[in-house]
């Protein structure tokens, strides 16, 4: 594509709907996605690997937990189909590594969508674990997929050729926009563990990522190009043993590192998901569609996520030194446990505001990890947990909002993230009032509501100046919970 690289450059301005002096010519849009497979980070931060460190120096790092079953396996199909998509297997349909209900038709990789919306720019995809080709994962429509086979021939000698044609390709001219896979540490780690031979393989993969950084650096047209290079993984790894695709925190552990104009130096960010990727590389074109990612320029103004987080109280399965939840609401918001019994767990004593790790650590394998759409912090009240010290019955706390402006007769909309599961005479409650009046209810949850972003609209009523949204969550004994986030009022 490089003998069409001005023209592509200039349909590419167009359709980020950027005015583009005729003169002064704009910096040229770049991408390159680097995804090496099953990365724990911390072994990496341990491991001998400086090009991942100075691009975690020079760019934004965010870690994050990826989904487990039910949803699906905390594994390569459904990962990488959340970093290509940038929504999550309920919407993308992977489950597992047979691939089986797969939507990409619906769904596609960024690449393919970058194709969609300018078919002039360069795309290129190069990987190893074939089936990412085969199946789709990226598409057809990428205008040069490499495919090496590694399940044949071993991984080690086709990371080597998948680096060699990737620096033959981005030293001069070439695509646009890459995805470049490299496969070996996960294949170590599912052989020997996350020991001394997975720091080496990580060691020798940071390599690589070198000679593609370099060969990127080194290009005659750099300077008049504007990079954004991400570095990402699908999932982790079991910490000693090896293995994932169950909802360990190991298993779970994944990470987004990326770099170039725009994004904070050595920012970490606790809100970043791994479907930011797609989102991330999509805005870098100006292309903005409807995904659950969002760029990681596009940081938090949700206060959950800026709260102090505490160690543990009462639980026990939880690590001592883990900062993960507070029961202390954001300045403007307040929790009602007036009507909260005087024992069970500490904890979850009413509303409580905790992060991913956190609350999964609390009982593993009850849907807890599985909270997609919230980010960083969110607030929970779980009966469950309660219940699991001597007085943890009868459930019944409010997380009560901030009054927010409204608009006499407008339809104000309440939008916020939700992740709710139902049992026995358990009652959940959105209520607002207006002006500090009496409270109205706008919807009672009493069926599973997993991972959902709601969008209420509410009739403001003459006279209303203000709204306050008000989550009781009640006439719960030692049943589910009911986790609220990213509250929104419009
Ligand atoms: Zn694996």
């Amino acid at each position: 594509m490089h003998r069409t690289l001005a023209v592509t450059l200039l349909a590419g301005v167009a359709v980020a709907g950027l005015a583009t002096p005729a003169t002064a010519a704009a910096p040229v849009k770049k991408l390159l996605v680097v995804g090496m497979d099953g990365l724990n980070w911390d072994i990496a931060v341990a491991a001998d690997a400086p090009n991942l460190d100075d691009l975690a120096a020079q760019g934004t790092l965010g870690r994050s937990l990826v989904q487990c079953p039910s949803v699906a396996d905390s594994s390569s199909g459904p990962g990488w189909s959340n970093i290509a998509t940038g929504v999550w297997p309920d919407r993308h349909g992977v489950k597992n590594n047979t691939f089986a209900g797969k939507q990409y038709a619906t769904h596609p990789d960024f690449l393919t969508r970058l194709e969609s919306a300018n078919p002039a720019l360069g795309t290129y995809s190069a990987v190893d674990w074939a089936v990412l080709h085969s199946q789709g994962t990226f598409s057809a429509a990428i205008d040069t997929r490499v495919t090496f086979d590694g399940d044949a021939n071993g991984y080690a000698g086709e990371d080597a050729k998948i680096t060699a044609d990737a620096v033959s390709r981005l030293s001069s001219g070439g695509p646009d926009a890459s995805f470049v896979y490299l496969g070996n540490t996960d294949v170590v780690a599912h052989s020997v563990g996350t020991g001394t031979a997975y720091r080496t393989a990580i060691a020798k993969q940071d390599q690589q990522l070198g000679q593609i950084l370099g060969a990127v650096r080194n290009r005659a047209t750099y300077a008049n190009e504007d990079w954004l290079i991400m570095v990402t993984t699908d999932h982790g790894h079991r910490t000693p043993l090896g293995g994932h695709g169950g909802c360990g925190i190991d298993e779970r552990g994944t990470f987004v590192l990326a770099a170039g104009a725009g994004i904070t130096a050595g920012a970490r960010p606790i809100d970043t998901r791994q479907v930011d990727v797609a989102a991330t590389a999509l805005q870098h074109f100006g292309v903005a569609p409807a995904l659950d990612g969002v760029s990681v320029k596009t940081r938090s103004a949700d206060p959950f996520d800026r709260l102090a987080l505490r160690t543990r109280v009462d639980e026990t399965g939880i690590p001592s030194t883990l900062a993960g939840w507070t029961p202390a609401a954001p300045s403007g918001w307040s929790v009602d446990r007036s009507r909260m019994p005087a024992g069970g767990m500490t904890e979850w004593r009413g509303w409580s505001f905790a992060t991913d790790e956190f609350w999964s650590r609390a009982q593993s394998g009850q849907e807890r990890e599985n909270a997609l759409r919230t980010r960083g912090v969110f607030a929970v009240a779980d009966s469950d947990e309660y219940a699991d010290k001597s007085g943890g019955t009868s459930f019944d706390s409010t997380l009560v909002s901030p009054a927010y402006p409204v608009t006499a007769g407008s339809v104000a909309r309440v939008r916020y993230v939700t992740h709710y599961r139902q049992e026995g005479s358990q009652k959940a409650d959105v209520l607002v009032s207006f002006n500090g009046g009496a409270d109205q209810l706008v919807k009672r949850y009493s069926a599973d509501a997993r991972a959902t972003v709601e969008s209420l609209p509410v009739t403001v009523p003459a006279g209303a100046t203000t709204m306050t949204v008000k989550f009781r969550y009640y006439d719960a004994n030692n049943n589910w919970y009911w986790v609220i986030d990213d509250l929104r009022v419009s």
